[in-house]
């Protein structure tokens, strides 16, 4: 059998286990595939399955040369204001949407070409300088101040764990990102999208109440 299919089957039956594990037996989990590297040919193998929803990209260059309208395309890297023009109406969601001024650039787009964009709000778990995302505890007040914006649509929340921490420290950082989009939830409509888990660390983003996984190297090597 291919090696994708294969992967891609190996995935799926761990992603069923540990839900049984937990509890969440028969829960839909999304699976957003993180297409960095990766070429056009292996991105649509894959996605011709079914049983992906979309592919995930990183930079906005990189989407660009593999961008096709047959497949369904999310933004889940740092998003610099001035490639918000390549994105707003081609991808389904910008998952990494983390501070003003990137969301009145993409209002501004948006607005200009009649689309809402929906987009996941960046929590910055580790409260790391060097990384994107606004800190769990600023999450409401974030949202309120994009209520202004008619032609953005917030879904959810995206979180990144850091790199290199143990178990301990990781599922904290996944329990605070739950706990806010939880609370964010509360009263909002089309708030139902908590993307966190990659390769390493999927099982313990569902054990924290992940419904949207980005696995990239465990699918494609
Ligand atoms: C690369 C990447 C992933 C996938 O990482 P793997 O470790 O290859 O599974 C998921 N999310 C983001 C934001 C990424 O940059």
């Amino acid at each position: 059998m291919d090696k994708l299919i294969e992967n891609l089957n190996a995935f799926e039956r761990q992603v069923a286990e540990t839900l049984e594990e937990c509890g969440r037996s028969g829960e839909r989990i999304e699976i957003v595939a993180a297409g960095k590297f990766r070429s056009p040919e292996t991105l649509s193998e894959l996605y011709a399955t079914g049983r992906i929803s979309a592919i995930g990209e990183n930079r906005v260059q990189e989407f660009n040369e593999k961008y096709t309208p047959e497949m369904v395309w999310d933004i889940i890297g740092r998003l610099q204001t001035n490639k918000v023009k390549y994105v707003v109406g081609k991808v389904r969601y910008i998952q990494s949407l983390d501070r003003l001024n990137l969301a009145e650039e993409i209002e501004r787009v948006a607005a200009k070409r009649g689309v809402v964009q929906k987009c996941l709000i960046e929590i910055n778990t580790g409260e790391e300088e060097a990384k994107g995302g606004i800190v769990a505890g600023e999450l409401d007040k974030f949202l309120i101040s994009l209520e202004k914006y008619p032609h953005i649509s917030v879904c959810g929340v995206m979180a990144v764990a850091p790199r290199g921490v143990g178990e301990e420290a990781l599922t904290e950082c996944f329990s605070k990102a739950r706990d806010a989009f939880e609370k964010a939830k509360r009263g909002r409509a089309d708030f139902g999208v908590l993307s966190m888990g990659m390769s390493e660390d999927f099982r313990l983003a569902l054990k924290c109440g992940a419904n949207m996984l980005r696995p990239g190297r465990i699918l494609f090597e």
